[in-house]
């Protein structure tokens, strides 16, 4: 395994990564993506275990219940770069397992090349998002064919790939891409039925970076996402050769989707566990801010409150759920369920504007307004500052006011807005989990039941 020393020395590999207009080359030394290579470093030293052929915890499969529910929360405290990477590794083992009956050359590569990434402790991204060209037409119908990632020739040692994968995060600091397709394809389309995992330095790879890390000097104003942040990647795969070795699928387009969903899956599971903790903490800020305002026992407030309240428990019965009706594998590995987890994710992606709503609307207007630590600390004007931000004996204006921050960075401000965008789009928009619930909900027993209620069972065949 590598240590975090080693994993920063190991992004000194030739890569092409962009930010602000100039060609990054010393990544871990950069003063804003440098951040995130720190934090995914300490994700290195945290699993670190010296023996040989060591696999870090993190990557442990999950055979049951238990062992994913334990997973679940190991991964709520890890950074997100080490999260995606056993994402990946799940969404390739539920893939393999998935096309091992058609195509078992394939499924075999993917497990060997899944333990060859394993005891090199390499860090994995997920590059699925093409940049698409026009959404009504198809693939091979865009006036680019560039548009989806596509196979441009084939040789007899591997392929050559073209195309772009957009918003794919902690590319630059990862060491492995994994390319796959988007959606299903149809006959006619083999050339964007590809999937493969492309080194992060292969010739023709470019990465252009893009950060919604606090550029003010004093990071305290910024107490949430001036510590951590995660740059996305738009990933360009210009003429990109790929050896047949880390080919997973090339033309069949039958098993284009399977990728998809198998990845979808694992991601929403892990925006779910997110949405989890997000939910508690908005409800935290509610009350916190209601009782720093005195207004946690005024009526509206209190509604407010309980209704986010119930909003955050059904996120978490509904990652409860998904974990505990898991399914197993043919070769036993469990994977969290396909309904649960697509309406969790729903849910908590589509009330999440809500709960952010009924925060902003408790707190006041100094959630945007409140002035800077360091007036706080200003000879002249701090301890008026802290005067009138203070409410009350038992509440003094420091602690107001940081409060007041910590809202406008998680919520408000640049963090917060990506957020706001992120719950909906990543791991697919609304509307794929909407498809997804739908194909796993069992609507005959819907049917059913309304027949019986109304006293209809004879059509019940019929219906
Ligand atoms: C912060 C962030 C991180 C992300 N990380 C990753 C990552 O690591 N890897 C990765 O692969 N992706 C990642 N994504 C991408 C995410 O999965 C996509 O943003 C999402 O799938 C939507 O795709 P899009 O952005 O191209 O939007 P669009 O596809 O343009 O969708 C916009 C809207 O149009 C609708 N729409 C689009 N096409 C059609 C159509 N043909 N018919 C009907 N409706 C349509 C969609 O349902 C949606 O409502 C990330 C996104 C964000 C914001």
């Amino acid at each position: 395994m590598m240590t975090g020393d080693q994993y920063k020395a190991s992004l000194d590999d030739g890569r092409h990564v962009y930010f602000e207009g100039s060609r990054i080359d010393d990544l871990p030394g950069h003063p804003i993506l440098g951040v995130k290579v720190d934090s995914s470093a300490q994700g290195y030293d945290r699993f670190y275990k010296p023996e040989d052929g060591a696999v870090g915890d993190f990557m442990v499969v999950p055979r049951s219940a238990q062992d994913l529910r334990a997973q679940v929360e190991l991964h709520e405290t890890v950074d997100l770069l080490t999260h995606v990477t056993y994402a990946s590794i799940m969404t390739l083992l539920t893939a393999a397992d998935r096309i091992e009956s058609e195509l078992p050359e394939n499924a075999a590569r993917i497990r060997a090349y899944v333990e060859d990434v394993q005891r090199k402790d390499l860090r994995i991204v997920q590059c699925i998002t093409d940049s698409k060209g026009d959404r009504s037409k198809k693939p091979g119908q865009q006036e680019d064919p560039d548009q989806y990632v596509h196979v441009v020739e084939r040789r007899p040692d591997g392929i050559v790939i073209r195309g772009a994968k957009l918003h794919i995060s902690a590319a630059s600091a990862s060491h492995e891409l994994m390319t796959i397709p988007t959606k299903s394809m149809k006959p006619g389309e083999e050339d964007y039925a590809v999937a493969c995992m492309v080194p992060v330095n292969s010739p023709g790879v470019k990465i252009v970076d893009t950060t919604y890390y606090p550029r003010h000097e004093d990071k305290r104003h910024y107490p949430i996402s001036g510590s951590h942040h995660c740059p996305e990647g738009f990933v360009i795969f210009d003429n990109v050769f790929v050896p047949n070795e880390r080919v997973f699928l090339d033309g069949q387009t039958k098993f284009a989707a399977v990728f998809a969903h198998s990845l979808g899956l694992w991601e929403r599971l892990g925006g779910l566990s997110a949405m989890v903790a997000d939910y508690d903490i908005l409800v935290g800020f509610a009350q916190l801010i209601a009782e720093a305002n005195g207004l946690e026992r005024i009526s509206h407030v209190r509604e407010k409150i309980s209704e986010m309240i119930i909003n955050a428990t059904l996120v978490r019965s509904s990652l409860e759920a998904a974990v505990e009706n898991c399914h197993l594998t043919s070769d036993g590995v469990a994977f969290p369920n396909e309904l649960y987890t697509n309406a969790g994710k729903y849910h908590g992606a589509a009330t999440y504007s809500l709960m952010v709503r009924h925060l902003h609307d408790i707190g006041g207007g100094s959630i945007m307004t409140a002035p800077s630590v360091a007036d706080l600390e200003n000879e002249d004007v701090g301890y008026l500052i802290r005067k009138y931000m203070g409410t009350k004996q038992s509440v003094d204006g420091n602690y107001r006011t940081r409060l007041f921050h910590a809202i406008r960075d998680y919520t408000a401000d640049s963090y917060g807005g990506w957020k706001a965008v992120t719950n909906i789009q990543a791991g697919g928009g609304l509307y794929a989990q909407r498809i997804v619930s739908r194909a796993h909900y069992d609507i005959d027993h819907a049917k059913k039941l309304a027949l019986q209620i109304a006293h209809m069972d004879d059509y019940a065949e019929t219906a």
